[in-house]
């Protein structure tokens, strides 16, 4: 690979993110080598994209070592096929790749970002959940190595852009007063309240904005995602929940705000397409087309703003509370949301009990440190072993 071709490791390559990642590499055929494609268990779809990418490596962390596919790997795409997730680790690690794209969905996608940023890499990261897990250590790691920590998430790419360059310094926060988040609202942001009850999975993944995975989708819905990038911004942009504010903004278009102490703000805006945060991070400190339609404000016409209703979405206070307490609390938050969210996908949980599963969870499991990893992943065990009772329990009810 020549010097000046940044050599590019896609974990979560089958996903939403992926694909929106491997468009904007494919752009710049010069500029980007694919080094390494990632995926669970998606073995078809993996080696669809090996053909076209044709990386060094590919991966299936969810899958046993199995020499046919290994085989068939090889012979039709050229790329070695590694199994099991600790060769992840080992390809967000490797030497000969600079650039880590981490965009695996949940706390599963930790140990790779983390082993990327104690490696130095330059970290894309689309994986929120690995801040709102981890937050202490995963910034110490990126601090110690050295690593070039890049938000993907298009809220706090807006954030990065608008903040002065160096980004997060003490100085350059002194001059900031607030970040504010925007959200969509998600689908159910006008439906009738007692409707919630009763929406099916399909509906909630249904937004009316943006196609992602269908665990952020649902995210979206019940604005726990507006929650986990609240924590996600108190980590990046070093910034206590007090100077983070969440705006509702239906149409997708500003990103996100800084507002500074001299009362300027500063906003990014695009059309809603994540090909406009990859190109950013993808290129950074410069630019590259995206593929993203050029904004057209004029034909928009008008952009609407309103304060989140926390009755309608208990799960953004319940962030903001996990936050304020610190410690594990987040990564139980996390946790619990994780179990609830897979118990709804599968039918086995209304979506009006997403944040009763998370609020009892959270009350159910004590609070402990969050300094080290060991002490977060045991947190996130607890919490999943208390939310799984507690959403069977609900299920054995009906609700
Ligand atoms: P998807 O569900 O579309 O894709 C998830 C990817 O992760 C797939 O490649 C999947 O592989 C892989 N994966 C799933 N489980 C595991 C596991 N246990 N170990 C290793 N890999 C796994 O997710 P999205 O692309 O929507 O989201 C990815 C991340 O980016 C999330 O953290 C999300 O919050 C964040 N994000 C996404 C946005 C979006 O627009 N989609 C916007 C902002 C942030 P397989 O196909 O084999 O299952
Ligand atoms: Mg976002």
């Amino acid at each position: 690979m020549s010097a000046d071709r940044l050599s590019l490791a896609l974990l979560g390559a089958t996903g939403s993110i992926g694909a929106s990642t491997l468009d904007v590499v494919a752009r710049h055929p010069g500029r980007y080598g694919v080094f390494a494609l990632c995926a669970h268990s998606s073995a078809p779809a993996l080696l669809d994209l090996c053909r076209r990418h044709r990386p060094r490596y590919a991966v299936l962390s969810g899958l046993a070592e199995n020499a046919d596919l290994r085989r068939a790997y090889a012979e039709q795409t050229g790329s070695e096929l590694l199994f099991g997730s600790r060769a992840l680790e080992q390809i967000a690690g490797h030497p000969d790749c600079d650039t880590v794209m981490a965009a695996i969905v949940g706390a599963a996608g930790l140990a790779s970002a983390l082993a990327a940023a104690r490696a130095g890499k330059r970290v894309l990261l689309a994986n929120k959940e690995a801040l709102v897990l981890a937050g202490a250590p995963f910034m110490r790691a990126v601090r110690e190595a050295g690593a070039t920590l890049l938000p993907i998430d298009s809220e706090h790419n807006a954030v990065f852009q608008c903040l002065p360059p160096g980004g997060s310094g003490t100085a350059a926060l002194a001059a900031v007063r607030r970040v504010v988040l925007t959200a969509s609202g998600g689908p159910f942001r006008a439906a009738p309240l007692a409707r919630l009850e009763q929406v099916t999975p399909d509906e909630a993944c249904a937004h009316p904005n943006w196609v992602m995975g269908r665990k952020i989708s649902v995210d979206s819905a019940t604005m726990m995602n507006k929650g986990l990038e609240v924590i996600e911004a108190r980590w990046l942009f070093d910034l206590p929940p007090e100077r983070i504010d969440v705006l509702i903004h239906p149409q997708s278009i500003v990103h996100s705000l800084v507002e500074y102490v001299d009362g300027s703000v500063l906003a990014q805006l695009s059309n809603p397409d994540m090909r406009v945060p990859i190109a950013h991070a993808l290129a950074y400190p410069g630019r590259i087309d995206s593929g993203a339609r050029p904004l057209d404000l004029g034909a928009i016409g008008q952009l609407a703003f309103e304060r989140p209703d926390l009755e309608r979405f208990p799960c953004l206070q319940l962030a903001y509370e996990a936050l304020r307490a610190g410690g594990s609390s987040p990564a139980i938050l996390n946790a619990a949301n994780e179990v609830a969210v897979e118990a709804f996908l599968c039918g086995r949980l209304r979506f009006t009990a997403i944040a009763r599963v998370i609020a009892e969870t959270l009350q159910q499991v004590p609070c402990g440190d969050a300094d080290s990893l060991e002490a977060v992943l045991e947190a996130d065990a607890r919490a999943r072993r208390a939310a799984t009772a507690l959403a069977a329990r609900r299920q054995g009810k009906a609700a």
